[in-house]
């Protein structure tokens, strides 16, 4: 089968690029392994609602129509936000069609799928950044009656074997997993490295509203001071909660949860655990004081200091005088382990040499330079900060294809290349 164009996932990014290649007019098909959204249906867990609102879900062509913009959707809905976002798109789509290999070919890709091989000139991949769970060597130390469970296998504290939990990573996805069990009862520690402390609410509007009006999440990729730093820091420690609350250190040390510092090794049946608890706390809360600054100049300079509340300052994060170094599994009851350390991508089926040693694709701002014709989207700051947000892949997909229609405006197709789907999109089969 000939396309000029394949697109390899239909999340929102595979979906965002399809329909700006549609409005180009340059023929491609998605190829999705399972259905529409699949990411959300099978690998995350049940109780998790987005941590950006209603209100912060422009996709091209779509956006919130609902009369709750400043909600959190659940994750059901934001399957069916994707849902209804497909079949406005209406891509050209093969669901259940896994990509089993992408090298190059002749005068381009070649892409073999459990369906069918495709030939191509250019193919986008939007597989998605947080595919497979980031376990940490060490995992393989723990005592072997440990159960283990990490961020895609979780799905509720019901599922967990029964007494304490140790929660690895204080991340967004860690601190909403800790709080989560901690509130059936169970003893919970949260084991806590860097960390990004945030409100959900300040001086009255949403974080999300801050860094969106401030202009933060248009930050772009060739503007700040240290690229591959933006790209690795952990997300804001907030969740979208009908109760607006915080989830941060000091709201969970409230209900009860025991913090130590990060999990650094494993002997004898006891964690490791460094000492560098009181300073990561110390170093988030200046970074949190920096960004809350940053906020209020930028409403000084608007002349909008009357319109949102007054200035406020966090209370500093309490931090024991001296957090335990050892923990011994046996003796404190810990019976499961939960890898909350964060997602990588899955390029396995990837053929062409494009990886650095990490696995990670090279790439400037998601083209790929040293495979002409292929591209990559939805990766953590691949252009803009807002780059993985549901409401920054849009203005990605758009640069993207940009380049692409000029990729092969000077690349002409070969005489004989006929596109198999007319230039009106086929029906979505989502
Ligand atoms: C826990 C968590 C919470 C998040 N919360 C928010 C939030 O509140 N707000 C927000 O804006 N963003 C959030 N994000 C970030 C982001 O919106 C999601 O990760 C989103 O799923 C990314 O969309 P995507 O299209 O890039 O990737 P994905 O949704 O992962 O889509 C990739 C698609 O590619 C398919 N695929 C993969 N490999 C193949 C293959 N070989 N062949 C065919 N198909 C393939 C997959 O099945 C999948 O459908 C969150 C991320 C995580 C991990």
């Amino acid at each position: 089968m000939r396309t000029t164009t394949v697109i390899i996932g239909a999340g929102q990014a595979g979906l965002a690029m399809s329909w700006w290649l549609a409005q180009r007019g340059i023929d491609h098909v998605v190829l999705e392994r399972g259905a529409v959204a699949n990411t959300w249906r099978k690998e995350r867990w049940d109780s998790l609602t987005l941590l950006t609102p209603n209100w912060q879900s422009r996709l091209p062509g779509f956006g919130y129509e609902g009369d709750q913009p400043d909600g959190f959707r659940t994750r059901d809905e934001t399957i069916a936000f994707l849902d209804a976002y497909a079949r406005r798109v209406a891509p050209p789509l093969r669901l259940h069609c896994p990509v089993t290999s992408v090298r190059r070919g002749a005068d381009g890709y070649k892409v073999e799928s459990e369906h069918g091989m495709w030939t191509c000139r250019a193919v986008v991949i939007a597989s998605g950044a947080f595919s497979l769970p980031r376990v940490p060597e060490l995992a393989h130390t723990l005592p072997p009656d440990i159960e283990q469970v990490t961020l895609a296998q979780y799905r509720s504290p019901a599922h967990l074997r029964e007494r304490g939990v140790l929660v690895v990573g204080a991340a967004a996805s860690g601190a909403q997993l800790a709080d989560e069990i901690r509130r059936t009862g169970r003893d919970v520690t949260l084991a806590v490295g860097e960390h990004v402390r945030a409100p959900r609410t300040y001086r009255g509007r949403d974080i999300q509203w801050w860094m969106d009006a401030t202009g933060l999440n248009d930050e772009r990729y060739d503007q700040v001071e240290n690229l591959t730093r933006a790209q690795s820091l952990p997300s804001f420690q907030i969740a979208g909660y009908r109760d607006r609350r915080d989830i941060d250190l000091n709201a969970l040390r409230t209900i009860g949860v025991k913090m130590v510092g990060r999990l650094a090794g494993v002997r004898d049946g006891k964690a490791q655990l460094s000492g560098s608890l009181r300073n990561v706390c110390e170093l988030a809360d200046l970074k949190l004081n920096r960004l809350l600054n940053t906020f209020d100049e930028w409403a000084t300079a608007r002349g909008i200091d009357g319109e949102v509340g007054p200035p406020h300052r966090l209370a500093p994060t309490q931090v024991d005088a001296s957090p335990p170094l050892l923990l011994d599994f046996a003796r404190s009851g810990i019976r499961t382990v939960v890898w909350a350390t964060g997602f990588r991508p899955d390029y396995s089926w990837l053929d062409v040499p494009v990886l650095d040693r990490k696995g990670n694709i090279v790439h400037e701002g998601g083209v790929v330079t040293d495979a002409p014709g292929l591209y990559v989207l939805g990766l953590p700051f691949l252009r803009r900060r807002k780059s993985t947000l549901i409401d920054g892949v849009g203005d990605d997909a758009l640069d993207l294809s940009a380049h692409l229609a000029a990729y092969l405006g000077t690349h002409p197709a070969p005489a004989h290349h006929t596109p198999p789907f007319p230039l009106s999109r086929t029906p979505s089969a989502a």
